[in-house]
C-alpha cells in the first residue's frame, strides 16, 4: 500500500505549493511511490487518512491552533513546508511592530473583525518531524526529502553556511564587494544563489544548528559593521527569532 500524503497551507504566499505541483511535473515517478490525498492546489478531494502531512505557512491566528494540532495527531510524519512554516518567515516581520498598530494599519476600523496574534513557526504549536528551509522550498531538495523519509534514510537537509557553497562557486565574497551577506550563519542548500547573483543571503534557509558567532563578529568588525547591523538584517526571515524577548 502506497504511503498517504497530505499537504496544508496556513498564512503563506503559497509558493512553496506551487514549488512542489512543479516538481512533481518532472518527478512523476514519485506519484507512483505516495498517494496524495489531499492537495488544495492540485487536487479537489479532502481525504483525512494520512500518515505525511507537508504544512505551509505561519501560524498568526489563535484559530489556526486547533486545525495544526488536529493534523499533527492524524499525521505520523510533519514536515514543515518553507521558510514561513519552518522559521516564521516574512510573515514575522509584523512581530517587530506592536500587534495593535500592525491590525490597526491593515485592517483599519475594522480590526476588530479579524483576530490575529503574534506570527510563529508551526514548531511553536506543535512537535515537528522535519522540515524543508526556504522562500520558496528548493524543488529538487523537497524530492530528495519525500525519497528519504519514504527509505526511512537520514534526511538530506544540510547543516553547514552558504559560504561553503559560495566558496566552491569561486564567487568573490558580497563582504569584499561592500556588500552584506548572512551567508555565513545561515543553512545552506540553494548553491549559495544570491551570492551568485549579485545579492547577500537574507538568510531564508535558517540558521545552522551550531553557527560560528566569534567567526561572524569577526567579519563584521573587518568590515566595520555591528551586532545591530546583523540583527537589522536577519528581520526579513528570522524576526520571529529577533523579536522574541
Ligand atoms: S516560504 Fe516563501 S514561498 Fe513559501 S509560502 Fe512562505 S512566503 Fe511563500
Ligand atoms: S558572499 Fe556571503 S556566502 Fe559568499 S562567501 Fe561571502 S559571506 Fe559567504
Ligand atoms: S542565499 Fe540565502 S537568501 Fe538566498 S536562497 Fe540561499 S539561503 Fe535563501
Amino acid at each position: 500500500m502506497k504511503p498517504k500524503v497530505a499537504f496544508f497551507d496556513f498564512s503563506s504566499c503559497e509558493g512553496c505549493q506551487l514549488t512542489v505541483v512543479d516538481s512533481l511535473q518532472t518527478h512523476l515517478d514519485l506519484l507512483d511511490a505516495v498517494e496524495i490525498v489531499q492537495f488544495r492546489e492540485a487536487i479537489s478531494e479532502r481525504g483525512e487518512d494520512y500518515a505525511i502531512a507537508f504544512v505551509e505557512g505561519s501560524i498568526t491566528r489563535e484559530a489556526d491552533e486547533a486545525r495544526l494540532k488536529k493534523i499533527r495527531a492524524q499525521a505520523t510524519v510533519l514536515v514543515a513546508l518553507g521558510a514561513c512554516a519552518h522559521i516564521g518567515g516574512v510573515n514575522a516581520i509584523k512581530n517587530l511592530t506592536p500587534l495593535p498598530d500592525v491590525r490597526k494599519y491593515v485592517y483599519g476600523d475594522k480590526m476588530e473583525w479579524y483576530a490575529t496574534y503574534t506570527a510563529r513557526p508551526i514548531s511553536a504549536i506543535v512537535p515537528i518531524d522535519a522540515f524543508i528551509p526556504g522562500c520558496p522550498i528548493d524543488r529538487e531538495e523537497f524530492i530528495r526529502v519525500v525519497k528519504s523519509l519514504l527509505m526511512g534514510t537520514k534526511l538530506p537537509i544540510p547543516d553547514y553556511p552558504v559560504c561553503v557553497e559560495c566558496k566552491l562557486k569561486e564567487n568573490v565574497c558580497m563582504f569584499h564587494k561592500g556588500g552584506f551577506c548572512l551567508g555565513p550563519v545561515t543553512r545552506a542548500g540553494c548553491g549559495a544563489i544570491c551570492p551568485t547573483y549579485g545579492d547577500g543571503c537574507e538568510g531564508c534557509r535558517g540558521a545552522i544548528s551550531n553557527p560560528n558567532r566569534d567567526s561572524m563578529k569577526n567579519v563584521l568588525a573587518e568590515y566595520g559593521l555591528t551586532t545591530e547591523d546583523i540583527l537589522s538584517r536577519m528581520t526579513l526571515f528570522g524576526a520571529y527569532e529577533t523579536a522574541k524577548p
